[in-house]
């Protein structure tokens, strides 16, 4: 028997893969699971064959606790293993070889590799596996390399009672001398390891089809009163009719599995026939429309995976951005083509490209495509740029190519690459063939170089017309590419209504000014806004004449979609220090009244809420978030029962600062106050509960131990963890500190969920300590702990609520310290770094 001792870190580089995929061909697996209820590990035994060029020795990636055996082509050996790799002598290869590792393992608790999982409502225990990008070697011995695909043949014994769900049919059950049950799994289609799935536990099932494909859902028991399948099943029905077409390639795996699963670390996850989600999917209270169409976005992008990821696999790393963008993309366009989500751009412009605008403006800005060195780097690139600037660009792309052409390509790409790998070179050539444009010179203007320009518009009027109009376009000093764009020129005019209409110009910029002689002549605008329908992936600025135009009529507009982009460059404003955020709070809150587009409102409210919590200076903080916090009782109040009081509530509850604001909320919660329609939901409740805690209302202890009985689930769990540590008192603040070093509280989630009620801005006087603290730990803790748990901590515990100079230099010369030594904490230092900068300047410019 071999022990991991110190394993070595785990981390494949791409040369290593790529020397790798040279050697190594036709790959399957047959792989034994054994797990028994309430045990602390569980054992493996693999067979792995494959052929291989003969030479120098060969390794398979491993993560484990003990190898009991090691054969290689029938011939037993003492495993040459650190922990993370196994070693397989050259003398011992066959050009067909056969290797079988007889293994124990440890579950996982931080929801990567096999994750294991104990209600705490109920007792039962639920398990499921997580690997993207590189964990699959946590569960078994493999080549952990999207190239390398292989066949699977799966067998699980488990608890009889349980559910096992894994990337294919179950074709046998045989019962066991102790009762439990051997499951066989149909051998799978070739695909890459990263998209392996094992799922097991009394999970609750649901099942339908679509066509000849068996669809499954699953959650567990706990959850079953909140699970509405009928909703998911139209989705993946309408999701699979349309991709089949759009794709021009059948569903290739033969049986579509969803399963929700506990403390789940990312949204979804796209593994072959067997896709898992974030329990968040599953409302425990009313949720808003805007909720299920995030939901249903999710859903679709990880079925668009199922042919564009799944079927035809990035060959490594460096093409994730294409994988996650081109998902992204699919999933809006199914969204508005085949679902009642028709109006879903508008929150592609709210979400994915804000998301990409600010990720894009970060010191950490990188282009979309890129040499990805090794693993550790992919971990650090699924970010706004991956997902949000890549699908925006791979929007305009299609645009510019036509839908029919985009379709063509996309069912050329799938007929050739099948099963197989390709990269982005072949990907726009699949595109290309046909369309008649270069589309690789597109991609090195759009793909290899980073950060985004701005748009303005110059213009002059005389005796009520436009005399002149041009578009400025300029870029950061840093990334001074400029680059052309396709755009429509709003120009806004008031009615005799009193609404405001636009007519549209189209242009097609370049270059630093472009002249757009079309607008000569034309009635003087109130106001011009240069991206009209947001064809363009670009920053606006707001000329002066038009920015006081909207600062005092943007009601008065009637296009929901341009009321959005304005309101987006107001807050670009606001972050460049050109309008200060107590007036962008002040506007806001006057505003929001008037807005009736309710995914609009949710939007603004995020940003007052962003602006609040670290551009206000901290000597009109009160007053500002009394001035939300009445602007939200106000609506409030006049919104009808339904989606919009559901998300006024949450506001009010958000801003509700010690006081007489925090007053009203408690008796929201307690009945004495109401709302006719509104009910004070779970969640609502444990949000008034940590604050009551935080800001020490005299009945806290009590409101939490009710709350406790009324929700015992894992979320109940959770937020009473993080209640608790938001109690004002120098012990209770040591103790959290001493215990987030030390043995934690269960799961990363649990942990996590404790971290989340350290830091109040409250608290600061009695946290001053923390911040040192902080700093002189968190080095040693990205050098000693798992990459998962040290995103977490830094997460949560970076003083980012201090927007203070001093705070900026500590981090600074950490930064400094750090350099090269560890690219991970690097990277979120700098950014952490960044936005403390903005953030201090943002409010010395609007106390100036
Ligand atoms: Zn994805």
């Amino acid at each position: 028997m071999t022990s991991a001792t110190a394993p070595a870190r785990d981390v494949l580089t791409r040369a290593e893969a790529e020397a790798r995929a040279a050697r190594v061909r036709n790959v399957s697996y047959d792989l034994h699971i054994s797990m028994t209820r309430g045990a602390a590990t569980y054992r493996g035994d693999v067979t792995a064959q494959f052929d291989v060029e003969p030479g120098d020795a060969l390794f398979l990636d491993f993560r484990g606790k003990q190898i009991e055996r090691l054969e290689v082509n029938g011939q037993p050996l003492t495993p040459d293993w650190n922990g993370v790799r196994l070693l397989l002598p050259g003398a011992a290869l066959r050009p067909r070889t056969v290797v079988r590792v007889v293994y124990e393992n440890a579950y996982d608790h931080t929801g990567d590799g096999l994750h294991q999982f104990i209600d705490p409502e109920d007792g039962q225990e639920y398990v499921y596996t997580n690997f993207e990008p590189f964990d699959a070697h946590r569960l078994f011995p493999c080549f952990d390399q999207p190239d390398l695909k292989a066949t699977y043949a799966l067998t699980v014994t488990a608890p009889a009672e349980w559910v096992v769900i894994g990337n294919s049919r179950e074709v046998r059950a045989t019962p066991e001398a102790d009762g439990r049950l051997t499951r066989a799994f149909e051998r799978t289609k070739p695909f890459s390891t990263y998209l392996f799935a094992l799922v097991a536990g009394p999970y609750h099932v649901v099942r339908d089809a679509y066509r000849d494909i068996p669809l499954g859902l699953f959650c567990r028991n706990s959850l079953v009163k909140y699970f509405d399948a009928d909703e998911l099943f139209l989705l993946t029905k309408q999701g699979l009719a349309f991709y089949e077409d759009f794709f021009g390639y059948p569903y290739p795996f033969g049986k579509y599995d969803q399963v929700f699963v506990p403390e789940f670390n990312a949204g979804a996850m796209e593994n072959v026939a067997c896709v898992t989600y974030n329990e968040r999917h599953i409302f425990r209270d009313p949720p808003t429309d805007n909720q299920r169409q995030n939901r249903a976005e999710t859903l679709l992008h990880e079925m668009a995976h199922m042919w564009f990821g799944d079927l035809v696999t990035m060959r490594w790393w460096n093409d994730l951005w294409l994988n996650e963008s081109f998902a992204t993309y699919m999933a809006y366009l199914a969204l508005v083509s085949a679902t009642r989500f028709t109006r879903a751009w508008t929150d592609f412009n709210a979400g994915m490209k804000a998301w990409a605008y600010r990720q894009d403006q970060l010191v950490t800005t990188h282009p979309i495509a890129g040499p990805v060195e090794d693993t550790d780097q992919t971990f650090l690139n699924f970010d706004g740029i991956t997902y949000g600037k890549g699908a925006a660009v791979l929007k305009q792309l299609a645009a510019a190519i036509g839908p029919e052409a985009f379709r063509a390509g996309m069912r050329r790409y799938f007929q050739r690459y099948a099963f197989g790998n390709a990269t982005l070179a072949q990907f726009l050539d699949a595109l290309q063939e046909g369309s008649g444009r270069d589309l690789h010179a597109w991609a090195r203007l759009w793909l290899e170089t980073p950060s985004l320009n701005t748009l303005s518009v110059d213009w002059q009027q005389e005796n009520g017309r436009i005399t002149r109009l041009r578009v400025l376009q300029t870029a950061p000093e840093e990334y001074p590419t400029l680059r052309p764009h396709h755009i429509e020129i709003a120009l806004g005019r008031e009615g005799p209504d009193g609404r405001v209409g636009v007519e549209t110009l189209p242009a097609d910029v370049d270059g630093p000014e472009t002249d757009v002689p079309a607008a000569v002549g034309r009635p003087t605008p109130a106001f011009v806004f240069p991206n009209h329908n947001d064809l363009a992936y670009a920053k606006v600025s707001l000329d002066p004449a038009s920015l006081a135009y909207v600062r005092d009529h943007l009601e008065r507009i009637e296009d929901p979609l341009l009321r959005q982009l304005l309101w987006s460059a107001l807050w670009d404003m606001v972050r460049d220090q050109q309008l200060k955020s107590t007036d962008f709070i002040a506007l806001a809150s006057d505003k929001v009244q008037y807005e009736t587009d309710l995914e609009l409102v949710e939007a603004i409210i995020a940003r007052c809420q962003g602006a609040l919590a670290r551009y206000v200076p901290d000597d009109r903080r009160r007053e500002m978030f009394h001035r939300f916090f009445t602007a939200a009782w106000q609506a409030l109040r006049a919104a009808p029962p339904g989606d919009a009081q559901i998300i006024w509530a949450r506001a009010l509850i958000a801003a509700a600062q010690p006081g007489e604001d925090l007053d009203l909320v408690i008796a929201l919660a307690d009945g004495r106050e109401s709302v006719p329609g509104l009910s004070v939901d779970q969640e609502m409740r444990w949000d008034i509960v940590a604050k009551c805690m935080a800001y020490a209302v005299p009945d806290a202890r009590e409101r939490l131990a009710a709350e406790r009985q009324r929700d015992p689930s894992d979320r109940g769990q959770r937020a009473a963890l993080r209640a608790e540590v938001s109690a004002p008192d120098p012990a209770v603040k040591a103790a959290a500190w001493e215990r987030f070093h030390g043995e934690g509280y269960g799961s990363l989630y649990l942990t996590a969920a404790a971290m989340s009620g350290f830091h109040w801005y409250a608290q600061r006087d009695l946290l001053a300590p923390y911040v040192e603290a902080f700093f002189e730990r968190v080095f040693g803790i990205f050098e000693t702990r798992d990459k998962e748990f040290a995103q977490t901590y830094f997460n949560h515990l970076f003083p980012g609520y201090r927007v203070e100079r001093p705070v900026l230099a500590r981090s600074e010369r950490l930064l400094a310290e750090v350099g090269e030594r560890n690219t991970l904490l690097r990277r979120m230092l700098r950014e952490a770094n960044d936005d403390l900068l903005r953030a201090i300047r943002c409010r010395e410019f609007a106390a100036s």
